[in-house]
């Protein structure tokens, strides 16, 4: 069985309702159905969940949002002619997003969180009703009701561990189930909602409940390319990666998921694949556990600026017991966490994202440093860029480093550090970060063997 997610551009006009739903027919496998709430027609087109947010806002700060809920009432009114559903399909999401709008305001977090969470639903109400409307066998199933149990960390909520147990029998059904994204129930029963984009990780825990054979993950791309297709003309395409390989490559910017969404699929070893709504024929991108067939060392490159480095030297530092304890301990204490920590025998640095630290913050860090730890200098170097190479390959191919640190030398950059984690997954590059593009393209050019050339 296949759990398939459809994401906003899928589903932001009728015409594409239609192919979602030509493609979920198209396969009697695809029998749970996770959307997301419609997206973007055009560039400078305003996601449902968007509108929705604004009027939650309005209704919180002027305590009237007549024009904002009309305009919602609108686009799914749009949508559901246009599908050719009943009336009464239209009344009803208008009702749900009036009765939604009313709602108690005594507490914004709920307040905001029901009423994001109407893009979805309505959407799902939308397409099973489409679904009926054309003769198939379909049903709309709430979140909530189904068990999906989140705690109450409004807008930001996680999955409890029970909800897996209570989304099980979704795959009881022999029709198709079609199950709104982004929220679930609290524990009291309020409506909450996952972080922005967290339809992803609705599909994820609702494949992990059922032990899906594949989560498919429907989104606007033919695959997940090897590098940033905004930067490098018509880059190489990737058909397969791990997880381990895909969650490095999203740490460094690679934007296709939400970072939380594959640790419920990853935990039960179901592979995911990303595929593309407007071209379903395309045989997209695969996540699997593990890669038999692995020809190249690196399957892609990205880039991530934003990180500065904490650069700490002391005579005899390697004999020092507790040092590196303690370094961490003052950013503990100033609630920072890190990301890297390369190191030599007397000198380590410690590279961490830029906004989390403010020159105040600096200033307390550097001085408990030189108090503390009796350095013999610390220093903080801001504004590099992260450029991440990544392959399961690599472990097993000599000269990786060596090719990568030439290409970039050629190309006149300057490394401010090099990193590889003991999995061998990946090596990262610190760089200046006006300098990462370039060293984006001067790595692609060297391990994908082409003059890929810049946009
Ligand atoms: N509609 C929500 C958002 O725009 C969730 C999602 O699409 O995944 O963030």
């Amino acid at each position: 069985m296949k759990v398939a997610k459809f994401g906003g551009t899928s589903l932001a006009s009728a015409n594409q309702i239609k192919k979602v739903c030509s493609i979920v027919t198209s396969d009697p496998e695809r029998r749970i159905v996770i959307v997301s709430a419609p997206g973007k027609r055009f560039k400078d087109d305003v996601k449902v969940t968007d509108m929705l947010i604004a009027c939650a806002n309005a209704g919180l700060e002027k305590g009237n949002a007549d024009s904002e809920l009309q305009a919602l009432v609108d686009r799914f009114a749009e949508i559901a002619s246009e599908l050719n559903v009943s009336d009464r399909v239209i009344e009803e999401i208008a009702d749900d997003l009036r009765a939604r709008v009313d709602s108690d305001k005594s507490d914004k977090g709920k307040y905001m969180d029901c009423l994001k969470a109407a893009g979805e639903d309505n959407c799902a109400k939308l397409v099973a009703a489409y679904l009926q409307s054309t003769g198939v066998d379909a049903r709309y199933v709430n979140p909530g009701e189904a068990g999906l149990l989140l705690n109450d960390e409004y807008g930001n909520a996680q999955v409890l561990p029970k909800a897996y147990d209570n989304l099980k029998s979704l795959s009881d059904y022999s029709g198709i189930t079609i199950f709104p994204g982004f929220f679930g129930h609290s524990l009291k029963g309020d409506v909450v909602t996952l972080p922005r984009g967290g339809s992803d990780i609705s599909g994820s825990i609702v494949a992990a409940a059922v032990n899906a054979d594949l989560y498919e993950n429907f989104t606007d791309v033919d695959n997940i390319y090897s590098v940033n297709p905004n930067l490098i003309n018509s880059p190489k395409p990737i058909r397969e990666l791990t997880y381990r390989e895909m969650r490095e490559l999203s740490y460094a910017g690679f934007s296709v998921f939400h970072e939380e969404a594959l640790v419920p699929v990853y935990n039960r070893g179901i592979p995911v694949c990303v595929k593309n709504t407007n071209n379903p024929s395309a045989p997209g991108t695969t996540i699997v556990p593990e890669r038999s067939y692995i020809k190249e060392p690196v399957v892609g490159i990205a880039s991530h600026d934003g990180f500065c480095f904490i650069y700490i030297s002391k005579y005899l530092m390697n004999r020092e017991v507790g040092f590196g304890r303690r370094v961490l301990q003052i950013l503990e204490d100033e609630h920072i966490s890190f990301d890297h920590m390369p190191s030599g025998i007397d000198n380590m640095s410690i590279i961490i994202k830029q906004n989390f630290l403010d020159e105040q913050m600096e200033k307390r860090i550097v001085e408990r440093i030189k108090k503390e730890l009796a350095v013999d200098d610390v220093s903080v170097v801001r504004n590099l860029a992260l450029v991440v190479i990544v392959g399961e390959g690599m472990r097993n191919t000599r000269g990786i480093t060596a090719r990568a640190s030439t290409s970039l030398a050629k190309a006149g950059i300057n490394l401010e550090m090099i990193s590889q984690g003991p999995s061998e997954v990946s090596m990262i590059f610190g760089v200046r970060a006006g300098e990462s593009d370039k060293a984006v393209c001067a790595l692609y050019n060297e391990f994908f063997n082409s003059q890929g050339t810049r946009i």
